[in-house]
């Protein structure tokens, strides 16, 4: 991980569950990750990962993303996946909603007026629910999709302490 230095946070654009939809994540984890789980309170779905950030950098995203549609969409969280390299156990849809990726797309768009440089990897909609997890993911699906309705996004700082990151959400578009 590349350490921030002084001047510098670690941030991440994500969506941010309500405390309802947190529940039901943290339940289907502790089901199927077991000790090498998500903490609850750090389950989330990254949008753009915008790295080690200065001040300048971050009043300079901030402005650009003031006046951000967020278009209502309901993600419906009905599969697993596992991805055997980085060994991460994960949770997510079999149908990403197209206005997801539209959102991604407007997000670099308006992040690259700032000198951001997008990933080039494909964004894939996931939920990290375990790390170092020795796989296979469960064969069977969840027995009831969980249906997450969105309405914005997340500016996260991820924090590093000697339990592992905590995130912290700095602000949200729309407002608020
Ligand atoms: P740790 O790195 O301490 O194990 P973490 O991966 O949860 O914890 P961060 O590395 O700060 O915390 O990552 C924050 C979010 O950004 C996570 O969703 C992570 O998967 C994602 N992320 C981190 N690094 C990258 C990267 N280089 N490219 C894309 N996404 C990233
Ligand atoms: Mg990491």
């Amino acid at each position: 991980m590349c350490a921030p230095t002084e001047d510098e946070r670690r941030l991440f654009l994500a969506l941010w569950p309500s405390d309802a939809e947190r529940r039901q994540l943290a339940e289907l984890a502790a089901a199927v990750a077991g000790r090498r789980r998500v903490r609850d309170a750090n389950l989330h779905l990254t949008l753009v990962f915008l790295g080690a950030t200065n001040a300048a950098r971050l009043a300079a995203y901030e402005a650009a993303l003031t006046d951000l549609a967020v278009p209502s969409l309901e993600l419906i969280l009905d599969r697993y996946g596992y991805w055997p390299r980085p060994r991460i156990l994960w949770l997510g849809s079999s149908h990403t909603p197209p206005e997801l990726y539209e959102l991604v797309a407007e997000l670099h768009r308006r992040l690259r007026g700032c000198g951001f440089t997008p990933e080039r990897r494909a964004f894939q909609a996931h939920i990290t629910l375990a790390r170092k997890f020795s796989g296979p993911a469960p064969t069977q699906p969840p027995v009831a999709p969980i249906r997450w309705r969105v309405n914005e996004v997340a500016l996260v700082e991820s924090q590093s302490s000697p339990e592992g990151s905590r995130y912290r959400v700095l602000c949200r578009w729309p407002g608020g």
